[in-house]
């Protein structure tokens, strides 16, 4: 149970409660089979998204999308998450992921050419910033894209990119003609199939199972010149705190079914005779579940009404999802501790929520990183996380 509506509109709750069934009676039943055999989402239910009307519902509507503000997708998002993160995926990509770089920066050619597909469910858009030695300092990227004529060379490599191997297009950041710095910094859509791109074997994560992830080998890819979304780091991380609150929005599910679930199953289970919620020590866990899941609902909630249409700030899509990442971790262990015997048995799924939990508060910057990010926000002030320059021995 949800502790308050947070002054949704009714038609926000419509919304959620449609989610909420197709979560209910299609993905909840499919999750532990998806996260056992680590199976992909099936094309008919992407294609089910798409008829919907999720995957493109916070695109403009001159796109095919339904230019619903940031909230109304994360409610989505939330409500598929819950049942199973391998379903919510798309609708996070479609709607906080790479499509909102094209979105906000792509020319009017560029967004009717990419955007369309992606609400359509003909193509998944993935994002390949993450590199072998480019993780948390993302713009030592090294991936170069070199201009010829009419064309981008791509030589390089990408690592854990949620998506390889398996989404028909990449938005990939790329050193745009050699130029250093966060300013040398693009982003140019690549298909699959470009010749010069092939991928490494499938990553065995701990969690993200049935979301692909596999590296990325460039050689001489060969793009059109108008691939080449924007160029300019500080443009593509403002998009970036959009995708943010999609990976808040992730963990928040994990927090929010996991403290369903237990509040649940605490009032059921007897020990010694008694419920164990009627122990006072299961009663003070539970109430730190329901603190931690609602501070990050309300931290999510502010940072995306602040966003409306568009992004949010900076500061507050850092907060939020620090919040949250950290949230999830514990509030599934937690939940984990109270099932007993049953939180450690793979059938009640409570270990699956937790090995995603921590996949969350990598992917997007850890949470020291989203500290570090907040604390420049907060004071204004930037700190260089730069070695500083050797001195040479006299
Ligand atoms: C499940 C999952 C999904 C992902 N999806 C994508 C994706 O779709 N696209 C993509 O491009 N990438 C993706 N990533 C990559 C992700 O963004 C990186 O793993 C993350 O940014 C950390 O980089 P790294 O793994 O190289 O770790 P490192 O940067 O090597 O960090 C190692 C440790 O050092 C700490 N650290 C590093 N620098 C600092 C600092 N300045 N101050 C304090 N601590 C610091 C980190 O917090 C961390 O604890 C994904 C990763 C995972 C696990």
């Amino acid at each position: 149970m949800q502790a308050d509506e947070f002054g949704l509109s009714g038609e926000q709750l419509l919304l959620r409660e449609t989610a909420a069934r197709l979560a209910r009676d299609v993905y909840a039943p499919q999750a532990l089979e998806w996260d056992r055999d680590r199976s992909f989402l099936p094309a008919a239910e992407r294609q089910r998204l798409a008829e919907t009307g999720f995957l493109g519902m916070c695109l403009p509507a001159e796109y095919g999308g339904g230019g619903a503000p940031l909230l109304d997708g994360l409610i989505v998002i939330e409500e598929l998450a819950k049942a199973s993160q391998v379903a919510a995926f798309p609708v996070f990509e479609a709607n906080t992921g790479p499509a909102r770089v094209i979105e906000l920066f792509g020319s009017p050619q560029q967004k009717q050419r990419f955007l369309p597909p992606i609400v359509r469910g003909e193509v998944t858009l993935a994002v390949s910033i993450s590199e072998p030695e480019a993780g948390s300092a993302a713009t030592d990227l090294t991936l170069t894209a070199r201009r010829d004529a009419a064309e981008f060379v791509i030589t390089g490599t990408k690592r854990w990119c949620s998506g390889a191997g398996h989404a028909e297009q990449y938005l990939v950041y790329a050193r745009i003609d050699g130029e250093p710095g966060s300013r040398g910094i693009g982003a140019l859509v690549v298909p699959a199939d470009a010749a010069g791109l092939t991928f490494g074997p499938q990553e065995r994560l701990m969690g993200f199972h049935g979301i692909a992830s596999a590296d990325m080998y460039f050689d001489e890819v060969r793009v059109p010149a108008d691939n080449l979304i924007v160029q300019g780091f500080k443009q593509l991380f403002t998009a970036f705190s959009i995708e943010r609150l999609g990976n808040t929005t992730m963990s928040l599910a994990i927090g929010q079914a996991c403290l369903d679930r237990t509040a649940a199953y605490v009032q059921q289970r007897t020990q010694f005779g008694r419920p164990i919620v009627e122990f006072q020590s299961v009663q003070m866990a539970l109430a730190d579940m329901v603190l931690q899941v609602e501070a990050a609902r309300l931290l999510l909630y502010r940072a995306a009404s602040g966003a409306g249409h568009g992004a949010p700030t900076s500061l507050e899509a850092s907060i939020a999802k620090c919040f949250a990442n950290e949230m999830a971790k514990k509030v599934s262990d937690t939940a984990m501790g109270l099932h007993g015997g049953y939180g450690y048995s793979e059938e009640y799924g409570l270990e699956r929520y937790h090995r995603d939990a921590h996949g969350w508060a990598l992917g997007g910057g850890t949470p020291s990183i989203q500290r570090v990010r907040i604390v420049s926000e907060y004071l204004g002030r930037s700190f260089s996380q730069r070695a500083p320059a050797r001195q040479r021995p006299a």
